[in-house]
């Protein structure tokens, strides 16, 4: 039997921090920055990870990364583009 999400949906997509961008800036684990307090990090010198079973969806968490290291992908692994970026 398929387990339900913490956050109780299912995403037509993933999100995932790129190691290569992320600045370790911390902004994404401030207390209140996601709703589904997603964000889990192992270790201090490292990005953080994305639990999705917490979450919510909002998208929040890209447009507040100051580095563009949350990438939203499709269920093939690519990433998913919004209208304007073509
Ligand atoms: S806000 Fe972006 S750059 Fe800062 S720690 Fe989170 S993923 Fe990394
Ligand atoms: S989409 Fe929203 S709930 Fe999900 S990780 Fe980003 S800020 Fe958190």
């Amino acid at each position: 039997m398929a387990s339900i999400p913490a956050s109780g949906r299912i995403h037509p997509f993933r999100l995932v921090v790129d190691e290569t961008a992320c600045r370790l800036c911390r902004r994404c684990l401030a207390s209140g920055m996601c709703r589904g307090k997603a964000f889990v990090r192992f270790g201090s010198e490292e990005p953080p990870y994305i639990d999705m079973a917490r979450c919510h969806g909002c998208l929040a968490c890209v447009s507040e990364c100051p580095f563009g290291a949350i990438l939203r992908l499709d269920s093939g692994g690519s990433p998913v583009r919004r209208p304007e970026e073509g």
